[in-house]
C-alpha cells in the first residue's frame, strides 16, 4: 500500500534519496532534512496511511519499537540530554507531508526550542467539562 506521488513512499522505495538511520519489516527512519538539531529523524511506517488516526495499534506500536531503539543511539552520538517525539495530523497542526511519520527531536536543557506556550482554563469548571465532554466523546 504504497502512493506513487507521495514523497515518503518514495523515500521508502529509494526513488527519493535519504540518509536513512534504521529500517525494519514495518518502519523506515531517516534524518529529517531540515532539523530542529542535527539528529533529528523521522520515523515513519512502510504502509501509507495518512495521518495516525488510519493506523491501527499494531502498527503505532512497531513505529515505538522504533522510537525505543533509535532514540538512544541519537541522544548518543549527539550528546542529548533529552527528545521529542512528536507528530503532526493534519495541516492545522502543522502536517505538511501526508503520510504519517513521527519527529524524533534531541533536546539539551539550554537549546531555547519552545513547543507552546501555557495557557489556562476560565476555572477549574470550564476544565472538569471539557474532561467530560472529552470522555463522552470516546468509543
Ligand atoms: P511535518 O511538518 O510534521 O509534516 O513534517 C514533515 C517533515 O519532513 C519536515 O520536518 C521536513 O523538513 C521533512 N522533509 C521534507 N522533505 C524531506 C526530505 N526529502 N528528506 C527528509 N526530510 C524531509
Ligand atoms: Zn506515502
Amino acid at each position: 500500500m504504497q502512493e506513487k506521488d507521495c514523497l515518503f513512499c518514495r523515500i521508502i522505495n529509494g526513488d527519493i534519496p535519504s540518509s536513512k538511520v534504521y529500517e525494519d519489516e514495518f518502519v523506515y527512519a531517516f534524518l529529517d532534512i531540515a532539523p530542529g538539531f542535527p539528529g533529528h529523524t523521522l520515523i515513519v511506517p512502510k504502509k501509507h496511511y495518512k495521518n495516525i488516526l488510519d493506523m491501527d495499534a499494531k502498527e503505532t506500536s512497531h513505529i515505538f519499537a522504533a522510537v525505543q531503539k533509535i532514540a538512544p543511539a541519537m541522544m548518543k552520538v549527539t550528546g542529548a540530554e533529552g527528545f521529542h517525539v512528536l507528530q503532526n495530523n493534519n495541516e492545522a497542526a502543522g502536517q505538511t507531508v501526508f503520510h504519517t511519520h513521527f519527529h524524533v527531536i534531541p533536546r539539551k536543557a539550554d537549546d531555547g526550542m519552545t513547543l507552546w506556550t501555557p495557557t489556562s482554563y476560565e476555572n477549574k469548571e470550564k476544565m472538569l467539562e471539557m474532561a467530560q465532554k472529552i470522555r463522552n466523546e470516546i468509543q
